[in-house]
């Protein structure tokens, strides 16, 4: 009895000294990996600065990022990756990797902002009106520090990486476009970033399930018939009817939405009459809708229209209503899968130190990164560029907004660990030996 309570206790120490021992290895490797992808990335600084600031004095608008385009292909050219252009327009795929399932995409955007920089340095933007104001320059940089990352590591790659280089992001939806033409593939997830200037260089953060709105804009037109000031009796005044619809449609979010289900409606601009006596024949206004859920965004819409055509009538006026889809389609909401929530966490941990990865907070702005999660998986982080040291403080679309460069290395080694990691965790689901 006593021999066997002895080869129990004996069969245990053995299984946990074996744990320890994997559990320290796996560590070492860890460490490996991390020290090796970081002091690679840290190389190449001076080339990803170059080419941000490039970018960054050349500013480009939706669908016109012909030159950064260019010189994105070039980079690609000279390290000798391959790729698919044009892609909406201006958009490029790049792909490295065994060519082979599982394959996982990265995204970056590459459009500026109808901005003037107001940031006086050697490299402000050399476009009067036009401003890298939301660090598209150092997404694009980010993603292509990645390709040369990943190129160096190919043949370790456990399938393909797809490396999509989009424009428009800001109102263009640009990846909508992408899509169209084919850009996924054959991806089965997806990851993005976008600069943060709330959370310090270094740092990244993470938020699960919903985290950017769903958003659209729209403008309205109520006409009635215009005259004398003097003789309202003799009018049809489309100024009170708007005023009333304005006022009515402020109770969309405060009594018909769910209190805990997020939405924004902002009217942000009004067009009626010219003079002090004159009662004008039409008023217009518009502004945006936000909603935290797609289907949240769809019902604003519709309840939107019914409000506005509504207080019309009763003020005798008629009213029409433009979503100004053509020019500004519609964004989904930016809905982050919770199993890549698990893996950008992992990896964030392992190349950045657990201290490093925070809970991130959600945002009623909107990005077009959700059309690509519309299809399939995808995950959106926020990367640390907040630098006291270098004004690295403004929040982005501000004139003064300014990046700390120290983070464009660690994004393109993040980008290049997100993809590899997910490529090694995925080579061997039971879906890719089936098809
Ligand atoms: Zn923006
Ligand atoms: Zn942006």
């Amino acid at each position: 009895m006593a021999a066997i309570t002895t080869w129990i206790a004996h069969v245990f120490l053995s299984v946990l000294f074996s744990l320890a021992y994997l559990s320290v290895i796996r560590g070492r490797l860890d460490q490996d990996y991390r020290d090796q992808l970081l002091s690679s990335a840290q190389k190449d600084k001076d080339w990803l600065v170059s080419i941000r600031r490039q970018i960054h004095e050349n500013p480009e608008l939706c669908f016109q990022e012909h030159n950064t385009s260019a010189l994105i292909r070039q980079q690609l050219d000279q390290i000798g990756i391959p790729y698919s252009y044009p892609i909406a327009g201006t958009g490029i795929v790049a792909q490295i990797g065994s060519g082979s399932k599982p394959v996982v995409a990265l995204r970056a955007d590459m459009d500026a902002l109808p901005l003037q920089e107001l940031v006086e340095w050697e490299h402000k933007s050399k476009i009067d009106g036009k401003m890298h104001a939301c660090g598209h320059d150092a997404h694009t940089t980010m993603l292509l520090g990645a390709a040369k990352l990943l190129n160096q590591r190919k043949d370790r790659l456990k399938g393909t990486a797809r490396l999509l280089f989009q424009p428009a992001e800001e109102g263009g939806a640009g990846a909508s476009h992408m899509i169209r033409e084919g850009a996924l593939g054959d991806a089965e997830a997806i990851f993005g970033m976008h600069i943060d200037n709330g959370s310090p260089t270094g740092s990244i953060t993470l938020v699960p399930g919903p985290v950017l709105a769903a958003t659209c804009f729209f403008e309205a037109k109520i006409e009635g018939v215009g005259g004398h000031a003097a003789g309202p009796h003799s009018t049809v005044d489309p100024i009170v009817a708007a005023s009333f619809a304005i006022l009515a449609l402020q109770q969309l979010t405060s009594r018909e939405a769910d209190p805990l289900h997020s939405q924004v409606l902002s009217v942000t601009l009004i067009r009626g009459g010219s003079a002090f006596n004159t009662i004008p024949p039409y008023v217009e206004f518009g502004g945006t809708l936000r909603s935290l859920t797609t289907d949240g965004l769809h019902k604003l819409q519709q309840r939107l229209k019914e409000v506005i055509k509504g207080q019309a009538a009763v003020h005798r006026c008629n009213a029409s209503i433009d979503m100004k889809e053509e020019e500004f389609p519609p964004y989904p909401a930016v809905f982050n899968d919770d199993s890549l929530h698990q893996h950008v966490q992992k990896v964030g941990r392992l190349l950045l130190g657990p201290e490093n990865v925070k809970v991130g907070k959600k945002v009623m702005a909107g990005e077009d990164f959700s059309f690509y999660q519309e299809l399939i998986p995808g995950f959106m982080l926020s990367i640390g560029i907040r630098n006291e040291g270098v004004g690295s403080i403004h929040p982005p679309h501000s004139p003064y907004f300014f990046i700390d460069e120290d983070a464009l290395p660690i994004g393109a080694a993040l980008y290049t660990a997100l993809a590899e990691l997910y490529l090694n965790e995925n080579e061997h689901s039971i879906l890719h030996q089936i098809f």
